[in-house]
């Protein structure tokens, strides 16, 4: 029965090592090592079969040639271990000392072992050909040493944990539990000759989950996919190379669809990827639809590799090299050290690649500066959702003054952040962060609520502040949901809708009037009103002081202090108050610092006043002693 197992367990192994060398793949470090494991074992596996063997053969008569055989199997079981336990090691990186110390420990003690076994002696039991095992010196020897580094390498795979992927992590456990329980299961029956099977069908659930070529090729191109991609990223910052690369992007698709049919497009792109591959002498990756990634080794620098692509693409096509719009753009890493994990290096190259999606470089470096750029965003990312988590996102309010009235009628809700230390942080710090992530409709949430609650709870109105304006961002005003979420609060605080006035500001992150209009005019259906900010910072405002269903415009700080600079603005101004109070609407001029200039602006259609000549935006309670103070 031993001899059947024995063979099953090659047949397997061999199997798995023709299919891992006949399909290209990456040869990351752990690709190697598994082949290296995939060796031992199929080693282990022949001498254990040959051991058996030359024991039944000798029939009692054991020679020095039957002793060395079934040493050759006790040794290569333990190179087995090794190997496994190197694999693990290769997985989880060579940055770590600890690993590093490991792996030159294991190497040494591995050579003492293979020293030793040999020289020691052996015990044969043979009674049937089923009931047949080594004892002795050097079984114990290799039970031994399998056993450390069995042991070390479970340890292993429980402290780095976290830094394993789950999948690999459970992939590895599976492995070694086979060995493991093979092994007790052989020790208490010695004649059970079962490791070297289990080792086997452990290599086949590691080859499945992890190690197959199949899951880093991409069917429909036959070059690599963008999990290979991942991983090769991930084994250039754990040796902390340089990544050199070339992007090549479709621009046009549609252009290929008419030009090839449908279902000629797909043995395009398989031509194109086998042209990449031939002519870049780098890996090549297709990294999405549309776009392929070359990456260059040290050794074929990027010139001389982008060159060669060019040419090769022109010869085989030459007419459509341009009109297929196929645009090159070549990246550089100077150093993968920049991020401080594979997982954040990854997190990094995309968010690179989207700031520079539209670039028209050819030519981008991920430097320092972007980088440092990039840390920073993520900085602000960070606090900010912690702010959102520790109720941290503060609103202040900057009262309005009505130049008819004489007296505050409104604020303006502004949003602040207290960061961890306690520090104020101004929106301008965040707010654009905020909206790359969409952190911005959480903290424009949180506004609204808070801006309605403490509307309601302080009775202001009684007080005459007849309303709030609350600012809008134009992510926000994309969401179909919005009108929906923001009546939902309203109803919710109970309080009256015109109450709240809401800002928006031309952007181009409007990409859909429609939307903006149907959020709108459900807010105005309900009593919301509307105005225009930033008036006077853009160009088209003119269009939107018409289409909008708005009812007050805002004149930016700097349009309000143009009036005072000179004669010739001051009467495009005027022309410009004219026209939007032809039509209807009230003007705010915002970053009134002097004196004289609201006593200037009061005097001309100028229907309220907000700026630090009044006061700069403040806490909840300070204005409501602002607004008490006045009436006082
Ligand atoms: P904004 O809506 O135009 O707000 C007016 C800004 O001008 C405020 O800056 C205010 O403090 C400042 N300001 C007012 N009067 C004066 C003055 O006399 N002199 C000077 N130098 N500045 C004055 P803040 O609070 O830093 O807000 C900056 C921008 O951040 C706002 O501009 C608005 O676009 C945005 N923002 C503030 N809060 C929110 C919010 O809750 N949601 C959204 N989406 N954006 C907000
Ligand atoms: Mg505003
Ligand atoms: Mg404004």
């Amino acid at each position: 029965m031993n001899i059947q197992v024995q063979i099953c367990g090659i047949v397997v192994v061999s199997l798995l090592i023709i299919m891992s060398l006949n399909r290209k793949t990456i040869w990351l470090r752990s690709k190697k090592a598994f082949l290296v494991a995939l060796f031992t074992t199929l080693i282990a596996l022949i001498f254990d079969t040959l051991s058996i063997v030359a024991i039944v053969t000798a029939a009692g008569n054991y020679t020095s040639f039957t002793r060395a055989v079934c040493k050759t199997y006790l040794v290569s079981l333990v190179w087995m271990a090794f190997a496994m336990n190197y694999y693990t090691s290769v997985d989880v990186g060579a940055k770590n000392r600890m690993i590093r110390i490991h792996r030159i420990a294991s190497q040494i003690f591995l050579g003492i072992v293979t020293i030793i076994i040999p020289i020691i002696p052996v015990s044969i039991h043979h009674t049937s050909r089923t009931d047949l095992y080594t004892y002795g010196p050097a079984v114990i020897m290799t039970y031994l040493s399998a056993f450390i580094f069995t042991v070390i390498n479970v340890a292993i795979l429980i402290i780095f944990r976290r830094r394993m992927n789950r999948r690999r992590w459970g992939a590895e456990m599976t492995w070694m539990f086979m060995l493991v329980i093979s092994a007790a299961v052989q020790f208490m029956n010695n004649a059970l000759l079962i490791i070297g099977f289990a080792s086997a069908i452990g290599t086949l659930i590691v080859f499945i989950r992890l190690e197959n070529p199949e899951s880093f090729i991409d069917r429909e191109s036959g070059c690599f996919n963008d999990l290979a991609f991942s991983a090769f990223l991930e084994q250039c910052y754990n040796r902390g190379e340089l990544i050199s690369m070339l992007t090549i992007r479709f621009t046009n698709p549609h252009y290929l669809y008419e030009r090839y049919y449908n279902e000629n497009v797909a043995s395009f792109l398989k031509d194109f990827a086998k042209v990449l591959d031939q002519s870049s002498g780098g890996q090549v990756f297709k990294y999405r639809e549309w776009e392929y990634v070359v990456t260059f080794s040290r050794k074929t620098p990027i010139e001389v590799g982008s060159e060669k692509i060019q040419s090769a693409l022109d010869r085989a096509w030459i007419i459509e090299g341009d009109e297929a719009e196929i645009e090159l753009v070549y990246t550089e890493i100077p150093s993968t050290f920049i991020a401080r994990d594979a997982e954040s290096m990854l997190e990094m190259m995309r968010a690179f690649r989207r700031d520079y999606r539209n670039s028209s470089e050819s030519m981008l470096v991920m430097d320092e500066e972007w980088a440092d750029g990039y840390r920073r965003e993520q900085e602000v990312e960070d606090m900010i959702i912690s702010a959102i988590k520790d109720d941290r996102v503060m609103v202040y309010y900057q009262p309005i003054y009505s130049t008819a009235k004489k007296r505050f009628v409104s604020a303006e809700a502004l949003v602040r952040i207290v960061n961890a230390e306690g520090e104020l942080i101004p929106p301008g710090a965040f707010i654009p962060v905020a909206e790359d992530t969409g952190l911005i409709l959480e903290i424009g949430r949180i506004v609204f609520e808070k801006a309605c609650r403490f509307m309601k709870e302080s009775r202001l109105y009684e007080k005459g502040i007849e309303y709030f304006e609350i600012n809008l961002s134009a992510v926000q005003c994309m969401r179909t949901d919005l009108a929906d979420e923001f009546i939902k609060v309203i109803k919710d605080v109970g309080l009256d809708p015109r109450r709240i006035n809401l800002e928006i500001t031309e952007s181009k992150a409007i990409q859909s009037a429609d939307i903006l209009i149907s959020n709108m005019e459900k807010l105005r259906s309900i009593g919301i009103t509307f105005s225009l900010d930033d008036f006077g910072t853009g160009f088209s405002n003119l269009d939107y002081l018409l289409e909008l269903p708005i009812n007050i415009v805002k004149f930016d700080r700097k349009m309000t202090q143009a009036y005072f600079e000179n004669e010739k603005r001051r009467a495009v101004m005027g022309g410009v108050i004219n026209m939007i109070k032809a039509v209807d609407l009230e003007i705010v001029a915002e970053g009134v610092e002097e004196k004289y200039q609201l006593d200037e602006l009061s005097k001309i259609d100028i229907d309220f006043i907000q700026g630090y000549y009044f006061s700069k935006p403040v806490p909840a309670e300070e204005f409501i002693k602002l607004v008490y103070g006045q009436q006082l």
